[in-house]
């Protein structure tokens, strides 16, 4: 049965978004969007996406902001075919309205700069805690190499960076000074010969370590900075920083237990960045870092509450 253009946002229409269908201007017309972690598709299922969009919209695709692929044109009526036609290529619709999305992720795994194995990590959290339960709102989860943050897990729900701290062996440098041009930030400059670091300017983003000829400079310990509370929209906020140095199991388990907090916590179309705002961001980190041990929480600063809660 079609549905009337006039029912935008009726219930109707509500179900269909949960279920991957995206309305659209065109009256009775929808975009499928589709399933896509991390934006990696084989060749064959690029394949069956083209088929599936030439079978059952019009022959075109989108690309998402957030690594997806929609298929526009598509009529209520299809609805059925188009499923069907998914499921026996082993293609699945993607989570709309307040569901959690596909979890996205920079390309770190490749990158020479990324300090994990990106694609692996987001492909864990995907599994583990994507699923169809309807949330306060929409949910997303990104993934980020290093601190240069190409896929802005700082501007979602919950976001990791891959971190790596650097240490010195002065036996070892020979004084060539590459890791200070490595520096973006110039937080590391030579001083008698010997890469001085400044603590406050580095982001340990690992690069210093990564250029260094002989291994002088060497990671000190590797993992993931958790962010919460990020949302890009009418309204926007930069996810703040709750967690440091986390191993991929903690990792793992605080969107677990973050995603536990805002069921629990949040108001029927409130971001978790709104829980955080209302209920403090402490409430958040205590849920989402239990069992991990206090030298990995971040010292939630007055100062720090503020840029959270300012920017808007
Ligand atoms: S965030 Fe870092 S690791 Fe990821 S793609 Fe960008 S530069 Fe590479
Ligand atoms: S880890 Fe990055 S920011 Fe820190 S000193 Fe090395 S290159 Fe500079
Ligand atoms: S790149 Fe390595 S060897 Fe060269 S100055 Fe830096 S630490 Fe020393």
């Amino acid at each position: 049965m079609a549905i009337d253009p006039r029912d935008f946002y009726t219930p109707k229409v509500l179900d269909a978004q949960l279920t991957g269908m995206i309305k659209t201007r065109e009256p009775n017309t929808y975009s499928a969007r589709l399933r896509i972690p991390m934006g990696i598709l084989t060749a064959d299922a690029l394949e069956d996406v083209a088929a599936v969009a030439r079978a059952h919209g019009r022959g075109e695709v989108y690309l998402t902001a957030r690594m997806g692929i929609e298929i526009p044109g598509v009529q209520t009526e299809d609805f059925p075919a188009l499923r069907e036609d998914l499921a026996a290529r082993g293609v699945a619709l993607a989570g709309c309205g307040p569901r959690m999305r596909s979890t996205t992720a920079c390309k770190g795994t490749v990158c020479p700069h990324g300090n994990l194995d990106v694609f692996e990590l987001a492909w864990r959290i995907d599994q583990a805690h994507n699923d169809a339960a309807v949330l306060p709102h929409k949910f997303k989860v990104g993934v980020a190499g290093c601190a240069s943050s190409c896929s802005k897990p700082q501007t979602n729900d919950v976001g990791f960076v891959g971190v790596s701290e650097p240490e010195l062996d002065p036996g070892a440098c020979v004084n060539c000074g590459i890791c200070a041009e490595a520096c973006h930030l110039a937080a590391l400059r030579m001083e008698q010969g010997l890469p001085a670091i400044d603590p406050d300017l580095c982001v340990s983003c690992g690069d210093c370590t990564k250029a260094c000829p002989v291994q002088a400079l060497a990671p000190r310990r590797t993992g993931l900075d958790l962010y919460a509370g990020g949302r890009w929209g009418r309204e926007k906020q930069v996810g703040m920083r709750l967690g440091a140095f986390l191993s991929e199991d903690e990792a793992v388990g605080a969107v677990g237990r973050i995603k536990a907090w805002y069921v629990a916590e949040g108001r029927t179309k409130e971001r978790l960045g709104q829980t955080m705002l209302r209920l403090g961001p402490r409430a958040c980190q205590e849920a989402a870092l239990e069992g991990v041990p206090r030298g990995k929480w971040v010292e939630l600063t007055a100062e720090a509450e503020e840029r959270f809660r300012g920017f808007r």
